[in-house]
């Protein structure tokens, strides 16, 4: 009997450790999104700027405004709304990729 209640024990430790272990794993996936919804916003903005600039044949050194490309967003506007984070975006010259404020939120 006690044999059976310690191998009770040590399974229900593993199985505990597991669960902990998945919960880790799980948190660290979490905080890398951000960043990656981030990047991918600064990508479609950079895109409807380059569309903005070949239909209106701006030169590489002029800076769009947010509602000059808006229409070359498509159905993905609402990624204006800015980083996940709280960063805010800079369109920049049609030659430079946009930014965000927060610091490894660059396009590579
Ligand atoms: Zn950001």
């Amino acid at each position: 009997m006690k044999k059976l209640t310690f191998a009770i024990s040590i399974l229900l430790l593993i199985i505990a450790l597991l669960f902990v272990m998945d919960r880790l794993l799980h948190a660290q996936a979490r905080k890398a999104i951000p960043k990656d919804v981030c990047i991918n916003n600064l990508r479609y903005i950079d895109g409807a700027k380059q569309l903005w600039a070949l239909e209106n044949k701006k030169p590489t050194n002029s800076v769009p405004s947010e509602k000059e490309i808006l229409p070359y967003m498509g159905r993905n506007i609402q990624k204006f709304s800015s980083c996940p984070l709280g960063g805010k975006y800079s369109l920049n010259a049609v030659w430079q990729a946009p930014t965000c404020t927060v610091t490894n939120h660059v396009l590579p």
